[in-house]
């Protein structure tokens, strides 16, 4: 439910246009006690100049002057992003339908005859602000639920530790790009990669400093790959990166890069310096996959052997 607030006309700034001193000089006398704030132009040039100093909430609008006609007026207005959304009520002597219905056909809210009745004016203008009012709190009410939503879908896709996708959304990526290459070709490659004697580390160092070099291998590994590969979290101290475009000998040398680079890092500890070591399995797609899980097993494989030579090491299989 949006909130209404009592209405303040001192909130709001109008600006009249008309040809006619005395229109606008009466415009004033209407408006000016009830609290409105007012700017005036003598035409419609002079109306556009004075949008670019200050932005009205309302614009009471002449239909016939020289030079401009209210009518331009309003179309150079509704065609410009940065007013269109300014509400224009046409003052007007002229009373034929034709121009009534060009009013609203270019976007005015409302149309009133000359010589006018004050009260009528005056609640014509409320309405069409309050109504202004309601539809912008909507605008931004709108735009805060989508934010909120692209930040709840953010969390929903995320491990919450590391900042990578979670497994769920490693495998809708991967299920994407499995799919992708069965219909156009040629191929990607999977890199399944788990830390050594992890383990150890936490019996040794604490669960504390254990997250914290999971966080730090995730940092290594996303400055290796590339921007359109996709990096999750498929277990405890088990990352995938789904490379497309990379193919066997190719992904190799990027696993080689990220072993490297994880065995380079030092992480400083309270009891002592901590260095890691990780294995990778490397699969890349063939034409005898039939499913995403074949590829996962043959890079399961690549790990259970990079474990078997000792740890430390990157297997293509
Ligand atoms: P291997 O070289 O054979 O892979 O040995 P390992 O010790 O790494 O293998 P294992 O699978 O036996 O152990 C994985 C360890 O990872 C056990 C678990 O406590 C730890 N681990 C899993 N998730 C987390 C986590 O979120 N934080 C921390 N600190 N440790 C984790
Ligand atoms: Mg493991
Ligand atoms: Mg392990």
């Amino acid at each position: 439910m949006l909130k209404q607030e009592p209405f303040k006309p001192e909130n709001y700034y109008i600006l009249a246009v008309d040809d006619i001193s005395t229109n606008l000089k009466l415009l004033r006398v209407i408006l000016e006690p009830i609290g409105y704030s007012l700017t005036f132009a003598k035409g419609g040039h002079q109306a556009i100049e004075r949008l670019k100093t200050s932005k009205p909430d309302l614009i009471l609008l002449d239909l016939m002057m020289p030079e401009m006609n209210g009518l331009e007026v309003c179309k150079r207005l509704k065609s410009d992003p940065e007013y269109a959304d300014i509400p224009i009520i046409f003052l007007t002597a002229s009373n034929e339908q034709e121009h009534i219905v060009d009013a609203f056909e270019l976007g005015a809210v409302d149309y009133i005859n000359k010589p006018f009745k004050a009260p009528e004016l005056l609640a014509r203008i409320r309405h069409h602000l309050l109504l202004k009012h309601t539809i912008d709190e909507l605008k931004s009410t709108q735009i805060e639920l989508e934010n909120a939503l692209a930040e709840v879908q953010k969390l929903a896709n995320t491990d919450p530790l590391t900042g990578v996708l979670n497994r769920r959304s490693l495998f809708d990526f991967a299920h994407q790009e499995f799919n992708r290459v069965i219909r156009y070709g040629p191929s990607f490659s999977i890199l399944l990669m788990d830390l050594d004697y992890f383990k150890k580390v936490n019996d040794n160092y604490g669960h504390q400093v254990g997250d914290i070099a999971l966080c730090t291998v995730v940092k290594s590994i996303k400055n290796t790959i590339r921007n359109v590969d996709f990096l999750g979290r498929y277990g405890g101290e088990e990352f995938m990166a789904i490379l497309p475009e990379t193919y066997g000998e190719q992904a190799l040398i990027l696993a080689e890069r990220i072993r490297k680079m994880v065995a380079s890092n030092i992480i400083e500890t309270d009891r002592g310096n901590l260095r890691l070591s990780i294995s990778i399995g490397v699969s890349t797609y063939s034409i005898k996959d039939r499913s995403l899980d074949d590829m996962i097993l043959r890079a399961d494989k690549g790990v259970y052997q990079a474990k078997q030579q000792g740890r430390n090491n990157c297997c293509l299989v």
